[in-house]
């Protein structure tokens, strides 16, 4: 149902009821907008000719300036779990959809403009978006792509030539940042906060969640609308009575399974990269199991289980890496009773939902860490004493990966001679350490030479899911320091380093380097949520 209302004045706080959008217009001051950068990777999607992104016109429409002819904005409606608890309605306070397209191989593409000013639904905030957090956004919607993982994708990056008020650090000394907009993309933005605002808001509403699940469906999980009887899944819902459920008599509940799974799926592989979200609240969890909102994240440097890049996670830790599968969860419960409450699935279904999230992650995250060690088969214990190791010793998440491929799978090599393949993860280690390490490259050479694979065939295979390049905080941070100062080359070339994080680079190996010294001061390495 659409709101009545002029889109152009249309953007008061309030609670909007009764509606999953409201119409209205890009509002953000614009003076000399600049094209940050692009992905041309994300224009090929979209059909968009590369020249485009040469006109001169560009950053006026994509910095919300001159508005993109056939386009119809609006933004959603959204409530969701922040840190536990039930926040009510959030969303969406700076992301403004600019409309579809429909691409030439018939698929539907969402365009986004964030940081495009106020809507409804900004509650106390700006509408606008930093230029610091908006390359972070760029970079790591990209970047993550690249390394296989789901995630929203960025067209472009745009300044809007005007600055920002923030306190960065809550430390009451607020500062002007140069304001930007990233176009994000996505077939959907629909988030499980989407459909929780609607179930809370009492049993008027629960229609709504109905009305946008078949939505959902239609749009986003077509197979299961037309799932027939013939394709059956059948489940035991693994108690006493052994009572089987037939997915396929509702479609609502294949759906919620699905989902449950790609969220499963997703956090296994950033679990496998190391990343860490940062702020995993309900509005923040796609509906079709994307990476969505790059706010405070974070990939590991060192290995360590307790990493929050979020300051405002302190000191409760709630998204920390370590905890991040068992939020997915959380959020999965959320989502599976907000369904129930819309009588779409019935509690035993929902029950099923959750526990198959739980079969599908640890399938997926053994598979994953199977395959970053390359062993023939997952061995559980070699591979908690090696997260083990790593977390005491501090070692490197991804330079060490990259050097394990190194390891010769010969039984004959001599003990003081074991790590030597290791030596750049391993260089401040003391004597009792050198045995702990020696004692498991030992155990991991006897299970690699169980496998018949040659030492070349592993390296490939394992340089093929371990990265050499990963978005570090960092290297972020510098070329955001450029940025500030008008140099958009390095973000430009950051995104050419992560568009192929498996490759070797030649002359690019400083990108794979360690983090400096100044990158532990804080707001490179710590951020807060919304900036
Ligand atoms: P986040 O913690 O980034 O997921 O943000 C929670 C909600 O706050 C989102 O739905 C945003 O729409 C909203 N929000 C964040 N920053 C701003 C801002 N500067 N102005 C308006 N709304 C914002
Ligand atoms: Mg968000
Ligand atoms: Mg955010």
């Amino acid at each position: 149902r659409e709101l009545p209302g002029d889109p152009r004045t249309d953007i008061i706080p309030r609670e909007v009821l009764h509606a999953c959008y409201t119409k209205v217009s890009p509002s953000a001051e614009v003076e000399n907008p600049q094209l940050v950068s692009w992905s041309e990777w994300v224009a090929e999607l979209l059909d968009l000719d590369p020249k485009e992104f040469e006109r001169s016109d560009f950053a006026q429409i994509f910095s919300s300036a001159s508005p993109l002819v056939g386009g119809v904005p609006y933004a959603q409606c959204y409530g969701g779990h922040q840190f536990g608890m039930w926040a009510g309605q959030l969303g969406d306070g700076r992301a403004i959809t600019l409309g579809e397209i429909l691409n030439s191989k018939s698929e539907r593409w969402e365009l986004q403009l964030k940081g495009a000013g106020k809507t409804p639904y900004s509650r106390f905030a700006d509408g606008l978006a930093v230029l610091r957090s908006s390359v972070r956004e760029f970079l790591c919607s990209e970047a993550m792509h690249f390394l296989g993982i789901p995630t929203t994708r960025a067209l472009c990056l745009v300044t809007t030539g005007k600055y920002v008020t923030r306190d960065m650090f809550y430390d009451g000394n607020p500062k002007e940042e140069p304001g930007a907009i990233v176009c994000r993309v996505a077939q959907s933005f629909l988030r499980f906060g989407s459909f929780q605002i609607h179930a809370s808001r009492g049993k008027e509403d629960l229609e709504i969640v109905c009305t946008l699940s078949d939505y959902t469906i239609r749009h986003h999980y077509p197979h299961l609308e037309n799932m027939s009887k013939s394709e059956s899944v059948s489940f035991s819902t693994g108690e006493e009575d052994n009572e089987v459920v037939d997915l396929t008599s509702n479609k609502y509940a294949a759906w919620a399974v699905e989902v449950s799974e790609r969220t499963a799926s997703l956090i296994a592989r950033w679990q496998g990269v190391g990343f860490t979200h940062g702020v995993l609240n309900t509005d923040n969890m796609s509906v079709l199991g994307l990476t969505i909102d790059y706010g405070p994240f974070g990939f590991l440097d060192a290995f360590d289980p307790s990493y929050t890049p979020n300051t405002t996670d302190l000191p409760g830790r709630r998204y920390c890496f370590a905890n991040q599968p068992d939020i997915g969860l959380w959020n999965i419960a959320q989502f599976a009773t907000t369904l129930s409450a819309a009588k779409l699935i019935t509690d035993k279904e929902a029950n099923y939902v959750m526990e198959r999230y739980g079969t599908k992650f640890m399938d997926d995250y053994q598979a994953i860490m199977t395959q970053k060690l390359g062993l023939p088969k997952y061995n559980k214990q070699l591979i908690s004493k090696l997260l083990n190791n790593m977390a005491v010793d501090k070692v490197d998440y991804t330079n060490f990966f990259r050097l394990l491929a190194n390891i010769k799978a010969d039984l004959t090599v001599p003990e003081d001679e074991l790590l030597i393949p290791l030596k750049a993860a391993l260089l401040d280690i003391g004597k009792e350490r050198k045995e702990a390490w020696t004692s498991w490259v030992k155990s991991y050479i006897e299970e690699l030479s169980a496998s018949g694979n040659s030492d070349e065939q592993r390296k490939a295979s394992m340089n093929s899911v371990n990265p050499k390049y990963i978005l570090r905080n960092y290297l972020c941070q510098s070329a955001i320091d450029a940025a500030e100062m008008g140099d958009f080359e390095e973000i430009r070339r950051l995104l050419k380093v992560m568009e192929h994080p498996f490759d070797e680079q030649p002359g690019m190996e400083k990108y794979a380097r360690l983090p400096p010294a100044w990158a532990y001061r804080p707001g490179v390495c710590m951020l807060s949520c919304s900036s």
